[in-house]
């Protein structure tokens, strides 16, 4: 009888977005006991991803979030509305599990599903960056927490990663008011400040203490001359409904 992980997941249009779901999916379908909630940022929902969520075999949830997530100094906070949406569904639909947030893009170790299943209130572990701050992570010493290292701070309580933390879905539903922000730079720590109350001394470090990356934020290079999708030029390929 494992926990359920739920893994919310934001999506968008993109010439690289079926090649990342593809490199993601392959991952999960290893993971015993998920819930797959695929949000797509789009008015509505696609038949390629339909079709594409079908074939994996995966137990999944296919939403999409309306973009009314606005702006914020000229930056839109990238999938903010689908994270909500997931919240939502998770708050309407879930008793118990894990809920994590895991983009399209990163990479996942198998590990790191077993390190989250069990969280009770909020666990972290380490993150892999391709950046020259090469990781984001608590910081522990003779097994507790001391802080966090991050290339960027930000003034932020909880200076972390999308990526680097599982919330248990019990303790979620103790704080009704919890969601994140449309606040780039800030989505993270937003949803973890609005689990208050709730400290950094509180994480379930995992991961063994933090010394192991089991995820990285990987990003793909992309390629401006594919944008935007020209309906025509790749009517034969997949990419087209
Ligand atoms: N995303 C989205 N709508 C957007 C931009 C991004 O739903 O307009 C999703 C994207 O698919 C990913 C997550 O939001 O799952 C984070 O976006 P991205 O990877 O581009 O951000 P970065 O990792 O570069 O900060
Ligand atoms: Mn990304």
């Amino acid at each position: 009888n494992l926990p359920v992980i739920y893994i919310v997941t934001p999506t968008y249009r993109r010439p690289e977005q079926l090649a990342e779901l593809t490199r993601m999916s392959q991952t999960l379908m290893h993971v015993q006991n998920i819930y797959w909630l695929l949000i797509e940022d789009a008015k509505e929902k696609s038949q390629m991803i339909s079709n594409f969520l079908n074939r994996t075999g995966i137990r999944f949830i296919h939403l999409h979030s309306d973009s009314t997530q606005g702006k914020y100094k000229g930056a839109k906070p990238r999938g903010v509305g689908s994270r909500n949406k997931g919240l939502k569904w998770i708050r309407e639909n879930a008793n118990d599990g894990v809920l994590y947030f895991a983009d399209d893009d990163n990479t996942y170790d198998l590990q790191l599903f077993k390190e989250m299943r069990y969280t009770k209130k909020v666990s972290m572990w380490p993150v892999g960056l391709v950046t020259q701050t090469g990781v984001s992570s608590p910081i522990v010493k003779n097994g507790k927490f001391v802080g966090f290292y991050d290339g960027w701070i930000g003034g932020r309580k909880f200076p972390v990663d999308m990526a680097g933390f599982a919330i248990n879905i019990k303790f979620l539903k103790t704080r009704p008011n919890a969601a994140m922000a449309y606040k780039l730079g800030y989505e993270e720590d937003s949803f973890l400040k609005s689990l208050a109350p709730f400290e950094p001394q509180n994480i379930e470090l995992k991961a063994d203490n933090c010394t192991k990356i089991l995820v990285w934020h990987t990003q793909t290079k992309k390629n401006p001359s594919s944008l935007p999708l020209d309906k025509k030029k790749y009517a034969d390929t997949n990419l087209i409904e």
